[in-house]
């Protein structure tokens, strides 16, 4: 095995400086736990943001991992694999859809998911329906095309010029979007959980109306369940948990639990418009990913699994709230399953970093969502015991920061 010499202070000596990692370095995680290189102890409320559903090196993870990577690596999709094939499979029996796009990541998902809405309205209809409505603070990742449909302008700045045609709404505000849909329109593209941009739940009258108006504008529903898919909010996908269905839906994060790997989920009738050549991609679908992904859904798609989900939600919150009785530094804690957002009291807006720091020096590995809240998104198997340990670390922290 190589030894590597590298510290904290490589990261600025060898990298490009797009991120500002915390000062210590993991080496090894087991479940929701987690050591640096000088052997200390961490706490995982991060999960890798959403990723490691099933915390990290869960033994049968590890398994596929190892048996597909004595047999096959890759091969490209000039030839169809086993493992992709039985996750496309298993993808369908599960959810609404019956055609399966891998890629590697949530925003390529995003993309295929965007060129196809584009795509079928130009085979049904013609090029002048094009538009894409999203939502003011959405996220759908950092390609230019993704960027540009997320809403968050932040992210578009120096990048111009972006792709047009697309249109930021104010999110569960239903009336904007009537104004705003016409038969121009060819997808309406939203998170049924906002989770980068502050872990805000769609209201359900709103995603009714949502899938209303676009049937009415024969334009796709598209539900970016990069980070709420795959049993986080305590359904499979979040869609399951309402009445409303999606045309396209994009999964990621969590579907290869910490292999990346993403997929778009279509209908048959909208798949068609991704013809032979239309688009791909060399790595999607590769088969180390897909054996690792298809263990990761056969696991966490249990009643066991789901249900704890819902348990462990109701731990965050109640011990979040005994945190609050003596701190008063949360405005609201909201969200979904294990995706959940503490949002700081007003004098503590713009300092969601501080809390981060402070926490990693207790032992806890936490998120933010923006400036002003903290983003919890834990293993969905994280043993109460644990979310216990990571609550008094976090009391520490708190505790510190507000010293
Ligand atoms: C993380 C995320 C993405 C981007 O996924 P990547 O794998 O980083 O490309 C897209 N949409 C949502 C909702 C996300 O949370």
């Amino acid at each position: 095995m190589t030894e590597y010499a590298v510290t904290r202070a490589t990261f600025d000596e060898v990298m490009v400086p797009n991120y500002a990692p915390q000062a210590m370095i993991p080496v090894r995680g087991e479940g929701s736990r987690v050591w640096d290189q000088e052997g200390s102890e961490y706490i995982d409320f991060a999960g890798g943001i959403a990723v490691n559903a099933l915390g990290h090196c869960h033994p049968k993870l590890v398994q596929a991992v190892k048996e597909q990577s004595d047999k096959l690596w890759h091969l490209s999709n000039v030839y169809a694999n086993e493992p992709a094939l039985a996750l496309a499979q298993k993808l369908t029996e599960i959810s609404f859809a019956e055609k399966v796009f891998f890629c590697n990541s949530g925003t390529e998902a995003n993309e295929a998911a965007f060129k196809l809405a584009r795509k079928y309205a130009f085979d049904n209809v013609g090029p002048e329906k094009h538009e894409i409505i999203s939502f003011t603070s959405s996220f759908h990742g950092r390609s230019l095309f993704a960027v540009t449909v997320g809403g968050q302008p932040k992210y578009c700045e120096g990048y111009a010029p972006v792709p047009g045609g697309v249109t930021h709404l104010p999110y569960n505000d239903l009336e904007a979007l009537k104004a705003a849909i016409s038969d121009k329109t060819c997808a309406v593209v939203m998170e049924p959980v906002q989770g980068e941009g502050g872990v805000i739940a769609a209201e359900p009258e709103f995603l009714r109306g949502v899938r209303e108006l676009c049937d009415q504008h024969d334009a796709l529903l598209v539900f970016d369940e990069v980070q709420t898919g795959v049993g986080r909010t305590g359904d499979l996908y979040a869609y399951m948990g309402t009445d409303v269905v999606p045309d396209i839906l994009t999964s990621a994060k969590a579907l290869g639990g910490g292999f990346p790997v993403g997929a778009m989920l279509t209908t048959t009738r909208v798949a068609k418009s991704f013809g032979f050549g239309s688009h791909g991609s060399t790595y999607g679908g590769n088969p180390m990913a897909c054996a690792v992904a298809l263990e990761a859904v056969s696991l966490i798609n249990e009643p066991a699994v789901l249900e704890g989900v819902v348990h462990k939600n109701e731990l965050f919150r109640t011990e979040l709230a005994k945190i609050n009785e003596k701190y008063g530094i949360f405005k609201e804690v909201r969200g979904k399953g294990l995706l959940i957002g503490a949002e700081l009291v007003e004098e503590w807006h713009g300092k969601g970093k501080e809390f981060l720091a402070a926490a990693a020096k207790e032992g806890l590995m936490l998120l933010v969502a923006g400036p002003n809240v903290l983003r919890m998104t834990p293993s969905l198997v994280i043993p109460d015991e644990d979310i216990r340990e990571g609550m008094a670390a976090l009391e520490r922290a708190v505790a510190k920061v507000v010293a």
